[in-house]
């Protein structure tokens, strides 16, 4: 029977099976050892010197060759105990081994936590990559982390709902990915930028409260940290005011930090809160970093900023929204919205929550009367027609009884980083791309055929770029 390495220890004496990876090879004279890996950890595998056959198969055994080894759990010797692994009073002395796939050497150790690889390599072999203990414990991570999000929010009555990935292109900030339609040719979809008009429709359609660890889309310049795709827990929620949305998403923080990160220590709760001019005034931007202890690992630091201007002027002097259209202000700034008067003045009832100096996600009340989300669009300078084109649907859904709303979303690849105490996203990110949006091991974006493009009636202008 196939156990997991970190179970011997419950079979001592017995006969076992382990499959997995040659993480280590030693040869002390006539005793070979082996570290053998798999999705547990890794334990000591001994080969005994008075079965010449299997120690010659076993000097053949290299670095990354999938086995399955069988043989007795024994204990080993008291002063040969390994402290820093669970079952490293154990180990295993072989009776048989079977090769189940050989490997190449690989181009870079999977061994190390691999800071010292760059990371064009590692992207390349990501299917390598992610083999080092450090992926594997990130990654893992991440689902445990979505599980205890769903658990939480599946006994808060929320529902999980899947939003569609093709969808409308509307004017929402930032630029977006197409995908043309084959079937209506010369018209498009777009990836949604954010499930934000949907989850508003869901809240028209009853639901009441909606929750999806959700993929989205941005086609944006290069910047740092950015991913051209990224994942939000997204959520809604019907009959709430800022406060309830605001409770119930730091319960959930405080949640998953004490259910999975126990040694880390959030520095005070309630968390902190500020208005946006505060931040400013105090530290110049908007997502400080309240740390005392900026050295410790451990320390985590939230906060939620408030109070932000709805409008700002955008570069041809007209105004923008400075965080999502959809966002109702403050309700004693109705008033001026409607009116469409004081705009600069207008406080929208956004909140943003931060950690550790990283704004870890943002949300806001909904306008859920059509006439205030057609003053914001309008003051937006979008014509009658742009309005109706764009969100004639959130306005007609409007009209028909949807209750007050509002909700918030977190970027999940950040607060991973964070409690993972990584550098940048992409260590947590299964398949990551780079910094100008290529996937190195599937070698995307990459050119399609002449039938492909025929059939979708494109035609490509002559590409100025040389691809690599
Ligand atoms: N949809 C918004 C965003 O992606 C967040 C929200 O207000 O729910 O930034």
């Amino acid at each position: 029977m196939r156990i997991y390495t970190e179970d011997i220890v419950q079979h001592d004496g017995k006969e076992i099976e382990l499959k997995g990876w040659v993480d280590t090879r030693r040869d002390h004279g006539k005793l070979i050892f082996i570290d053998l890996r798999d999705a547990k950890g890794i334990a000591q595998v001994v080969f005994p010197p008075h079965d010449k056959e299997l120690v010659e198969q076993a000097g053949h055994l290299r670095p990354e060759w999938v086995v399955c080894v069988r043989g007795t759990v024994q204990k080993r010797p008291a002063n040969m105990e390994n402290k820093n692994v669970s079952n490293g009073a154990y180990e295993i002395s072989a009776s048989g081994i079977e090769i189940l796939s050989e490997s190449k050497t690989p181009p870079f150790s999977v061994t190390s936590d691999g800071r010292e690889i760059g990371e064009d390599g590692r992207m390349r072999y990501r299917y390598l990559d992610l083999r080092r203990s450090r992926m594997q414990k990130n990654i893992r991570a991440r689902s445990n982390v979505n599980a205890v999000m769903r658990n939480f929010l599946n006994s808060k009555n929320f529902v999980e709902i899947e939003t569609p990935i093709l969808g409308k292109s509307t004017p929402e900030g930032a630029r977006d990915y197409l995908v043309p339609s084959r079937l209506q040719t010369g018209l498009w979809y777009a990836l949604p930028q954010a499930p934000q008009q949907y989850k508003q429709l869901l809240m028209a359609s009853g639901m009441e409260r909606y929750y999806q660890i959700a993929r989205c889309f941005r086609d944006e310049d290069t910047r740092g940290d950015r991913q051209p795709e990224f994942t939000q827990l997204d959520l809604e929620m019907s009959f709430v005011e800022r406060e309830d949305v605001m409770a119930i998403n730091e319960e959930l923080l405080i949640h998953i930090v004490k259910t999975l990160y126990p040694e880390k220590k959030i520095q005070e709760i309630p968390f902190p809160r500020m208005t946006y001019r505060e931040a400013m005034e105090r530290y110049g931007n908007d997502r400080p970093d309240l740390r005392k202890e900026k050295d410790d690992p451990h320390s985590l630091a939230f906060s939620w900023i408030v109070d932000f201007p709805f409008f700002e002027k955008n570069n041809e002097g007209g105004w923008t929204f400075t965080h999502n259209p959809f966002s109702a202000p403050k309700s004693q700034y109705m008033d001026d919205l409607l009116k469409q008067k004081n705009i600069g003045e207008i406080l929208t009832s956004q909140y943003d929550i931060v950690l550790n100096g990283w704004e870890i996600g943002g949300g806001s009340i909904r306008n859920h009367r059509p006439e205030a989300l057609r003053a914001v669009l309008s003051i937006m300078g979008f014509s009658e027609e742009k309005i109706e084109n764009h969100f004639g649907h959130m306005l007609q859904a409007f009209e028909y009884g949807t209750p007050p709303h509002g909700g918030i979303a977190w970027g999940l690849d950040r607060l991973l980083m964070i409690l993972e105490n990584e550098p940048n996203i992409r260590e947590v990110i299964a398949f990551p791309k780079t910094g100008d949006g290529r996937d190195l091991l599937m070698n995307a974006p990459s050119e399609v055929s002449k039938e492909q493009l025929e059939e979708l009636r494109i035609e490509v202008k002559k590409s100025t770029k040389k691809h690599p």
